[in-house]
């Protein structure tokens, strides 16, 4: 029996991808992830691996077709085809789906009670169950249903729940201090740097979006839980983006050096719009008060390293994200070493099991999360299928 407080359950299927449902990746490891133990992940997703995802969709009905960074979409490009499917199987396997069912909170059971072990409250009322397999997901786009009330009832039955905080979310700029404004709508490579406690910890690259707001696009997106994380533990936070993505200050001023011994005459501006949009290039002279009509030739040695150093650290000013209302996904939840990685079976509460986002993974954009729903899915379907 499945019990869904949504009316229309699925509804993040129906959203994910641009509504056309990235369901996963080609190359699936536990270094796509971040969260709970690296070994757990990883023995989860080999009990379930990538092509056992493909042939399973193959065989109900959804073929998959690959795109840019390994992303495997369903060949019609339609979400709810996806859904569809799962809701046809779901129904095919004999399970019962009640929707609309919400689940108020799940306690243990007297000993000796009819139907198991554990009580299942409902808005609609109670039922007891030998085995419970919570997959109540996160807390990212809670209007689909998934608004953290799993990670009660887990933490009621005994569960460490690691601090959640958005992930895959779009970031904020302190509007006075950014030129994200000024190029709204435009996107490019680029390469961001989270810096914990005056140390890079992380670095990303992928295409960047700058927006009204801030930043957005895969590479915002992916830092997003980096940043979001050091703060919730209370570390010196920043974040840097590099518009020359792999390159380093030296790299980047050696560049400016052979581009002004090859085209003197070539204007600065110029110049840098034929590295970035010219948009982006005419901002960041903007912002660094350089004058951008002056030739190579005539542009001063300072000015050239302060060019380089922006271009390959410049300080984005990130003040917080949008939060769960737009976030991809929620870092933090059960702790995944509370977890059997061989049945997904909680080592806290007898007859609890539990899979998906509400466990403390949170995977980076491309098809990774619903990897990890897919085979946490299977691995707990197996072994309960087992007995
Ligand atoms: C906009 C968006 C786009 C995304 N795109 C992609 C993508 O293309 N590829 C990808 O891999 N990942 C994507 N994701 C992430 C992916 O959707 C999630 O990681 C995945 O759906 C998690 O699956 P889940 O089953 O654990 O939880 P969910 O999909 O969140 O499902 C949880 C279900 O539990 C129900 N529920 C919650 N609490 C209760 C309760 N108390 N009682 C009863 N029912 C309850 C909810 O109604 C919901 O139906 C996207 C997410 C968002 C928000």
């Amino acid at each position: 029996m499945l019990l869904d407080g949504a009316r229309a359950p699925g509804a993040k299927i129906l959203v994910s991808g641009g509504s056309r449902c990235n369901v996963t990746n080609t190359t699936v490891t536990d270094r796509d992830f971040w969260g709970g133990k690296p070994s757990i992940i990883r023995r989860v997703l080999r009990a379930f691996p990538v092509e056992d995802t493909v042939a399973f969709f193959g065989e109900i009905g959804v073929s998959l077709h690959e795109e840019a960074g390994g992303k495997l979409f369903p060949d019609t490009n339609r979400a709810r085809d996806v859904l569809a499917a799962l809701l046809r199987e779901t129904d095919r396997a004999g399970a019962m789906l009640l929707a609309g069912h919400r689940v108020i909170d799940v306690v243990r059971a007297p000993p000796g009670s009819p139907g198991g072990g554990l009580r299942i409250v409902t808005d609609r009322g109670e039922m007891t169950a030998a085995q419970v397999v919570l997959a109540t997901g996160g807390q990212a786009l809670p209007k689909s249903g998934s608004d953290g009330a799993g990670f009660a009832i887990a933490k009621h039955l005994g569960h460490t729940i690691v601090p959640a905080t958005p992930a895959l979310a779009p970031l904020l700029l302190d509007a006075a201090d950014a030129m994200h404004a000024a190029v709204s709508g435009v996107s490019h490579d680029a390469e961001l740097a989270v810096w914990i406690d005056g140390a890079v910890s992380i670095r990303v690259t992928g295409s960047l979006l700058w927006t009204h707001f801030g930043v957005s696009g895969p590479v915002a997106l992916n830092a997003s839980r980096h940043w979001l994380r050091g703060r919730l533990e209370g570390r010196t936070v920043a974040m840097t983006i590099s518009f020359r993505p792999g390159a380093r200050f030296d790299d980047a001023d050696a560049d400016w050096q052979r581009r002004a011994a090859a085209n003197p005459k070539a204007s600065v501006q110029a110049t840098l719009a034929s590295m970035v949009p010219a948009s982006v290039a005419a901002a960041l002279l903007r912002q660094l008060s350089l004058d951008g009509a002056a030739t190579l030739a005539h542009f001063p040695r300072d000015a050239r390293r302060t060019l380089s150093r922006a271009l390959v650290e410049s300080p984005l000013p990130v003040t917080g994200s949008r939060g769960y209302t737009f976030a991809e996904a929620t870092a933090g939840g059960v702790a995944l070493d509370e977890i059997d990685a061989g049945t997904m079976a909680s080592h806290r509460c007898p007859g609890l099991t539990c899979v998906g986002e509400v466990l403390d993974v949170d995977g980076r954009i491309g098809g990774f999360n619903f990897q990890w729903a897919w085979s946490s899915g299977f691995v707990a379907g197996r072994a309960l299928a087992a007995g």
